[in-house]
C-alpha cells in the first residue's frame, strides 16, 4: 500500500503539472532517462515558449582581466595558478569592446574578471561605466560579475549604470562550499550570500547559479541548489558544468567525478527543470556546455535557455582566461564568433533579438514594472 503511494506519487507527469514541485520530487527529476527525461524536456520546451517566446538575447562577454585575489579550488585562474600569464585589458581594449557590441546590435555586454577589491579596481569600473554608457548613448545595458563586493561598491557601479549583476552561489550546501574552496575568510559562505541580498536590494537584477558535477556533490544538493534560487527569486542563473583544470587542487578529485557527458545531461536537466519552477527569469547557455558539446550551449537553449554570453574579448587574451580545460574558442576574434551566432542559434529553431536588452521578465514582475 505505501509502496503504491509513493510510486503514484512519484509519477513524474503529474508533478510537472504542479506549480510548485518538492526537493525529492526535483531529485527524482534529475535522475529521469529515456521517455520520462524526454517528457521533463518536453514541458521545459513548452514553459519556455509560453512565457518567453523562442528567443535569445545576448551580452557581449568581455572577460577584461584574470588578475584575482582569490585562489577558488577549483579555477584555472586562481591567484595560486602560477602557469598562466596574467593579463588586464587597457580601458580603451574594453571600451573598443564595448563599441564592437554596439555596433553589432547587441544592446547589452557583460563584463567580467577575476575578484580584486580596492579602491582603484572600483574607481576603475566606476569609470568605464560611464565611458561605456556614454559610447552608446545609454542604449547599451551592463551586467557586471566581479565577485564579492562592499555594498557601497555595488551601489556606485548601480548609479554608474550597471543594471545587472551575476555572482553565482557555487555550491548553496555550506559543507560543499567549504570544500571547494580554501578555509579562510577570503572565502566565506556566508559573505557570497550577503553579497547577493546586498546586490538584490540596491536594485540589480540579480544572478546566481552553481557548479554542476563538482567532486562530493550530491543529487540532493542540486535539488537544494535549485530550491534556494527559487526562494532566493533570483532573476536571472547562469549555470553550468564543472570542468577540471590540470593547474587546479580539485584536479586529485578527477577520479571520483561523472563523465563529462553526464555532468552535462545532468545541466540540462537543471536547466529544465529551473525553467519549469521559475518560469520568466533569464537562464544562460553557459560557455561550459560548449567544452563538453560543441553543440551544447544549442542544447540548452531549446529547453529552457534564453540567454548567449558570445565572447567579445580580444582573441589574444582569450587563452589566459582558462577556467577549466578545452575552453572553446579562445582563439576566435569577436568577428569569428559574430559569424557563426546565426547559424548556431537556427539549429535551435530559435531567434536572436538584436537591439533589446533582454532584461529579466520575472524582475519587472518582481518590481511592478509594465514590459
Ligand atoms: N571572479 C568572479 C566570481 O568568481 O564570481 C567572476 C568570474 S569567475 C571566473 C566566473 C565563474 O566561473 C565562477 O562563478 C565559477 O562558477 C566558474 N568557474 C570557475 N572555474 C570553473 C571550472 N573549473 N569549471 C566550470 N566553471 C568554473
Ligand atoms: Fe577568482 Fe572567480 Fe576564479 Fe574564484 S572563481 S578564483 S573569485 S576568478
Amino acid at each position: 500500500m505505501m509502496q503504491k503511494h509513493i510510486e503514484k506519487k512519484m509519477d513524474i507527469k503529474d508533478f510537472l503539472k504542479k506549480d510548485s514541485i518538492s526537493r525529492e520530487e526535483i531529485v527524482r527529476l534529475l535522475q529521469t532517462e529515456g521517455e520520462e527525461r524526454n517528457l521533463l524536456f518536453r514541458k521545459s520546451a513548452e514553459v519556455k515558449q509560453k512565457f518567453i517566446g523562442n528567443k535569445v538575447w545576448l551580452r557581449g562577454l568581455i572577460e577584461f582581466s584574470n588578475v584575482c585575489g582569490k585562489d577558488c579550488l577549483y579555477c584555472g585562474i586562481r591567484k595560486g595558478n602560477k602557469n598562466l600569464k596574467r593579463y588586464n585589458l587597457t580601458d580603451d581594449e574594453i571600451l573598443e569592446s564595448a563599441q564592437f557590441a554596439y555596433e553589432n546590435h547587441y544592446a547589452s555586454l557583460a563584463l567580467q574578471s577575476g575578484e580584486i577589491e580596492s579602491n582603484a579596481f572600483t574607481e576603475r569600473i566606476e569609470n568605464l561605466l560611464h565611458k561605456i554608457k556614454e559610447l552608446s548613448k545609454g542604449e547599451i545595458g551592463i551586467t557586471l560579475s566581479v565577485g564579492e563586493q562592499e555594498p557601497e561598491v555595488y551601489k556606485r557601479w548601480f548609479d554608474a549604470g550597471a543594471h545587472r549583476y551575476l555572482l553565482r552561489i557555487e555550491a548553496t550546501n555550506s559543507e560543499l562550499y567549504k570544500k571547494i574552496h580554501p578555509n579562510d575568510n577570503k572565502h566565506d559562505f556566508g559573505r557570497r550570500q550577503e553579497c547577493l541580498k546586498n546586490l538584490q536590494d540596491i536594485g540589480y537584477q540579480t544572478g546566481t547559479g552553481v557548479m554542476i558535477g563538482l567532486p562530493f556533490q550530491t543529487t540532493e544538493d542540486l535539488a537544494g541548489d535549485l530550491i534556494f534560487m527559487r526562494d532566493f527569486n533570483i532573476d536571472m542563473c547562469g549555470m553550468g558544468p564543472f570542468i577540471e583544470h590540470a593547474d587546479t587542487p580539485l584536479i586529485n578529485y578527477s577520479g571520483t567525478l561523472l563523465p563529462l557527458k553526464e555532468r552535462f545531461d545532468l545541466t540540462l536537466k537543471m536547466i529544465a527543470i529551473l525553467r519549469i519552477m521559475m518560469k520568466d527569469i533569464n537562464i544562460v547557455a553557459a560557455t561550459a556546455l560548449q567544452a563538453i558539446d560543441p553543440i551544447g550551449r544549442e542544447k540548452a537553449i531549446k529547453i529552457g535557455a534564453n540567454i548567449l554570453m558570445p565572447n567579445i574579448t580580444p582573441g589574444k587574451y582569450r587563452d589566459s582566461y582558462k577556467l577549466y580545460n578545452n575552453k572553446p574558442c579562445t582563439d576566435d576574434s569577436a568577428e569569428d564568433c559574430q559569424s557563426c551566432l546565426e547559424a548556431r542559434i537556427s539549429l535551435a529553431d530559435a531567434e536572436i533579438v538584436y537591439n533589446e536588452w533582454g532584461d529579466s521578465k520575472h524582475y519587472e514582475r518582481r518590481k511592478g514594472i509594465k514590459a
